[in-house]
């Protein structure tokens, strides 16, 4: 049995499945090279995809959430909505949003001012534009955070470039009005969707959330879907339709939606 919110989505057609991948679809790992998707996930993608629109929303770049998830003919979405592919690249072509590119430079300088200072315990994943300051692994996460944020602080309004946080995470941004809620909007819209569903589990994602609540007033079947870990945001709990326990709680139902579709089709 799937709860009655599920079960009236997934009768919609066109029908879009819309994913985040760290602490939804793949356990947080030390260092993001060692994330992996849960066992079991691939192939369920590749199920449902026979019977929906699926994509991939994710703070990562695309190059690597596509080899993360590694399932063709879903659509990757990354930096946040600033990048896009459909299809596994490098057959399928990554697109930068045309406002985005002149970016590049100041965050390639904000990101090289990071690595000069040879953080302990500091990781930086440089995307297309920007990046992330992962400080997980250092000696004092907290003290870290508060030194790569003074580091950064000044010289990021110098050159237009905005600083965002996720989990033991400093994001550098492009000062553009993007985010994962209007990436899934896009989405939604791109394949004239008539129910979607999004899961996430990080500050980023309550952009998302919000949109399935709005979504959802304009008459679409949107299901918002929160995983929650230990230290789980409140807010995002807050503006969800269903919590599930953990990537293992998602990937349950994430079966139980590819169970129920093949049922019915
Ligand atoms: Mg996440």
């Amino acid at each position: 049995m799937v709860a009655s919110t599920v079960a009236e989505l997934l009768v919609q057609r066109p029908l879009g499945l819309v994913f985040d991948i760290d602490g939804t679809l793949s356990p947080i790992a030390p260092t993001p090279g060692e994330a992996q998707l849960y066992s079991g996930v691939g192939e369920l993608l590749t199920r449902a995809k026979q019977h929906a629109h699926i994509a991939i929303i994710t703070g990562r770049a695309v190059l690597d959430g596509a080899r993360m998830v590694n399932v063709d003919g879903l659509t990757y979405i990354g930096t946040h909505g600033l990048e896009q592919a459909d299809g596994l690249p490098p057959q399928a072509q990554v697109q930068l949003l045309p406002e985005a590119q002149e970016y590049r430079e100041a965050g390639t300088y904000l990101l090289d001012l990071v690595e000069q200072e040879k953080l302990p315990g500091c990781l930086v994943e440089r995307k297309s534009v920007g990046g992330t300051i992962h400080y997980r692994l250092a000696p004092d996460p907290e003290q870290m955070r508060q030194r790569i944020l003074s580091l950064l602080r000044e010289p990021a309004q110098r050159v237009h470039m905005q600083l965002s946080e996720g989990k033991r995470a400093i994001e550098v941004r492009v000062p553009l009005h993007i985010n994962k809620g209007h990436a899934l909007r896009s989405f939604v819209q791109r394949y004239k969707l008539q129910g979607v569903l999004f899961a996430g589990d990080d500050r980023t994602d309550i952009d998302a959330l919000l949109e399935i609540e709005r979504l959802h007033d304009e008459g679409i079947k949107a299901v918002g879907v929160a995983v929650q870990h230990a230290d789980t945001l409140a807010e995002l709990l807050a503006h969800a339709d269903i919590v599930v326990q953990k990537v293992e709680g998602m990937v349950e139902l994430l079966r139980t939606i590819v169970e129920e579709l093949e049922k019915t089709a």
